[in-house]
């Protein structure tokens, strides 16, 4: 599954097929019909968690809720900008603007 980090509030936003926003309002994303690719406004982060992990991990919790184990954790990851099935919409720019000029959407090239 995908979510999206807002860099201006940091909130973590799961995301779905209807478009989602973030607390501050700064940053939304959505999937897309086939289910598979995401839509998101940049700069905004996309992070995957790994599903099979998650499932493991949700059934390790409900058998051993108080215990801490190796099957309660999972893969999670911030997905590169060459991820073929996250892209970026232009959304609201950071306030500190690095010397040399207003940061661009990144390109999957
Ligand atoms: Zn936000």
């Amino acid at each position: 599954m995908k979510l999206m980090y807002c860099v201006h509030c940091q909130d973590i936003v799961r995301l779905f097929p209807e478009k989602r926003s973030c607390r501050c309002g700064k940053s939304w994303g959505h999937y897309l019909e086939d289910r598979s690719t995401t839509v998101q406004t940049w700069p905004s982060l996309s992070v995957g968690i790994a599903n099979p992990d998650f499932v493991q991990a949700e059934r390790a919790f409900a058998d051993a809720p108080r215990a801490f184990s190796p099957e309660i954790t999972m893969r999670c990851w911030i997905n590169p900008v060459s991820e073929p099935d996250v892209t970026f919409v232009q959304g609201v720019p950071v306030e500190e603007v690095p010397v040399g000029g207003e940061p661009a959407p990144p390109s999957a090239e």
